[in-house]
């Protein structure tokens, strides 16, 4: 899938250097391992003794950040960085993170992935008690909720016991002072956050591709529910009291998180892989080449290759040059940005019977975009679609930001009304049952909401 906006996430990381390198420039290479997490805003902030800097901006790592920017920031303790999308278009620079506020008698920066989803009781109660807010980004409720509970005698990590205790949602987050730097991942362990190791100091990412792009060590994932504190004496965890049943979300497999990380337990590019191949079981059909939509659906078409014995072949160029993402969500430009961002090879497509394998339809419309540039530019013979997630039918209140309801193709179509209206020859998805098997090794239940409906967390209106 590209460009349907499925894709609302961020990416946190942080470093706790105890001496082992320059942390500006490391900090600068990790942000590029968690890059494909957002591309809307970038920013990072950076400890030296008791002052801290930050800058954030809208746009990539590449053009928020010059190189003589980062040189300024040689001899920095520790950073924490974030790249994002933000969902709220009208306050894209002012959401932009990580958030800094001020903390005891320092400042703190809080770097945040997710959706509270008692965000809007939490905010209104804290305006009535006329405290103001900035952003209209969860972080600053967090930061908000820290800095009274510290106010009120709590060390940092107790305050943010008692915030977990009361935020619902899924999320994971990174708080630095100048003193130490904490981690925390929500109750039901939705959202990625894992730990490594470079020298003797301390990695978190929200993906492992953010420690191998450093030359971090993976160590593990941080567990749901779980806080670590890290500071010059090395780390400390405990679990908040609020642990319960994981739901990670599944849809880091299908589409989110970079093929060549590892979440708990699962690699990406394995299940990815995986779904190929139980889709070919699911759903065969006779034809001369296998395709897949770069990038999340390569994977996914290789295995359905391995599987059905069809030979793969690249057919879709993406244009790999487009930076920041300029384009707003509008429907006419969705589809006008769709021929800018891909282009089919019409020496391998034309004339061929095409299994073209994507990981997701959301609205519909760059898929049919696709398959009709795949008749059309690439003179295909037949296009016969296979989706390596199941039909999403409803929308995900975690973060994710689905269209609403109405606007998702498999709410409003049958598969054959979808096929039609897509232009193509036969469609078919993965069974759910089929995706959830494809996480090897993972340690970890699942969230699959916006295929079956079944929200593991409640939201505001449902109370
Ligand atoms: S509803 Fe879907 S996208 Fe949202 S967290 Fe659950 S699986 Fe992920």
């Amino acid at each position: 899938m590209i460009n349907e906006k499925l894709q609302e996430e961020c990416g946190v990381l942080g470093i706790w250097n105890v001496g082992d390198f320059d942390t500006a420039e490391t900090f600068y290479l990790g942000m590029y391992g968690i890059q494909h997490r957002g591309q809307q805003s970038a920013g990072i902030a950076v400890v030296n003794g008791k002052k801290m800097f930050y800058r954030k901006e809208l746009g990539l790592i590449t053009e928020v950040f010059s190189e003589s920017e980062i040189n300024n920031l040689k001899g920095c303790k520790a950073g924490l960085g974030h790249v994002g999308y933000n969902i709220e278009s009208d306050n894209i620079r002012e959401n932009a993170q990580p958030f800094i506020f001020k903390y005891y008698k320092s400042y703190a920066a809080i770097s945040y992935n997710g959706c509270i989803t008692n965000a809007n009781r939490l905010r209104s109660e804290y305006l009535e008690n006329a405290y103001m807010f900035q952003t209209t980004s969860d972080a600053e409720i967090i930061a908000t909720m820290l800095t009274k509970e510290v106010a009120k005698g709590s060390s940092l990590e107790k305050a943010l016991d008692r915030v977990i205790k009361r935020i619902t949602g899924s999320y994971s987050f990174l708080v630095m002072t100048p003193e130490k730097m904490i981690a925390v991942r929500d109750p039901y362990g939705m959202k990625p956050l894992c730990l490594g190791i470079l020298g003797a100091s301390y990695v978190v990412s929200t993906e492992s591709s953010g420690l191998d792009t450093i030359g971090a060590k993976f160590i593990r994932d941080v567990k749901p529910g779980e806080i670590i504190t890290i500071d010059d004496n090395g780390l400390k965890s405990h679990l908040c009291d609020s642990y319960e049943k994981t739901a990670m979300c599944i849809f880091e497999f299908v589409y989110l998180a970079r093929s060549d990380s590892i979440i708990d337990g699962a690699g990406v590019y394995k299940a990815r892989f995986e779904s190929g191949k139980i889709l070919a079981r699911e759903y065969p059909v006779d034809a001369d080449l296998v395709m897949g939509v770069p990038d999340s659906g390569l994977p996914a078409a290789l295995g359905y290759s391995d599987e059905s014995g069809i030979r793969y072949a690249e057919g879709l160029i993406k244009n790999r040059y487009i930076g920041r993402t300029f384009i707003q969500p509008s429907q006419s430009l969705r589809e006008l940005s769709v021929g800018l961002k891909l282009n089919p090879i019409r020496d391998q497509i034309e004339g061929k019977r095409i299994i073209l394998v994507d990981d997701s339809i959301v609205r519909g419309t760059t898929s049919k975009k696709i398959v009709q540039m795949m008749k059309e530019i690439g003179g295909a013979k037949e296009v016969h679609m296979r989706i390596s997630s199941p039909p999403v039918k409803f929308s995900c209140y975690y973060g994710i930001d689905t269209p609403d309801k109405a606007m998702l193709m498999a709410n409003r179509m049958t598969r054959d009304e979808m096929c039609d209206s897509l232009g193509a020859d036969t469609l078919a998805f993965i069974s759910l049952d089929g995706l959830l098997k494809t996480p090897v090794g993972a340690k970890c239940s699942f969230c699959s909401a916006c295929f079956d409906g079944c929200y593991p967390i409640k939201t505001e209106e449902d109370e």
